[in-house]
């Protein structure tokens, strides 16, 4: 199985290289965000849950989101492997995916992590607000606070990965083009 951890903060371009990695090596891709943007557009009541969280710029509780990506994993079973998109962005996230990929007598294979500057990202996200219809997009201090959660907390994921050599970092800097090489480059080579 290949499995990625497709890393970096907010609006580093982690959707747009997931998908195009996804046809690239035919993975399943799983954004958590995704996962919950779907649960809140229906109303559910984890979506009414995470809502509370999303709206105001924090991570939404481990529980919640290990339950929410176990069960996705579960149901999609026949796959290559997965590509991880926004999970996970706690050290708590990283051990238990380790444990539930051990369980299935699997691993994570790299951890790739975009790097782009926090004054780009906000540029990048603001735009994106422009037509995402996404609220957590619209509102400087609320893209601020999600940075700050990335530096102060999701960045440990990187220096977890780092210890069993599987984490490498890539520029977020460039063309969409330019930015696959570069991610393909890294996975190939440890794959
Ligand atoms: P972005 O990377 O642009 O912040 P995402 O779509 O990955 O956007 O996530 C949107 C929001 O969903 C996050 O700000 C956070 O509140 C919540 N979220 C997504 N993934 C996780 C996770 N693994 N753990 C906790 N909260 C999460």
């Amino acid at each position: 199985m290949l499995n990625i951890i497709l890393f970096g903060p907010p609006g580093s371009g982690k959707g747009t290289q997931a998908s195009n990695l996804v046809d690239h090596y035919d993975l399943l891709h799983i954004s958590t965000g995704d996962l919950f943007r779907y649960e809140m557009g229906n109303n559910t009541p984890l979506g009414l849950e995470a809502k509370s969280y999303i709206a105001k710029g924090d991570l939404v509780p481990d529980e919640v989101t290990i339950g929410m990506l176990k069960n996705k994993v579960n149901t999609n079973p026949d796959v290559n492997g997965y590509i991880f998109d926004g999970f996970p962005r706690t050290l708590a996230q990283a051990e238990s995916l380790d444990a539930f990929l051990a369980e299935k007598e699997s691993e994570i294979t790299v951890l790739t992590a975009l790097e782009v500057d926090d004054n780009e990202i906000v540029k990048r996200i603001l735009n994106r607000g422009l037509t995402s219809g996404r609220t957590d997009d619209n509102d400087e201090s609320i893209i601020r606070k999600r940075i700050g959660n990335y530096n102060n907390e999701t960045a440990q994921v990187f220096d977890y990965y780092a210890k069993s050599n599987k984490s490498i970092k890539v520029s977020g800097i460039g063309s969409i083009e330019e930015i696959f090489d570069r991610l393909t480059y890294a996975i190939d080579k440890d794959k």
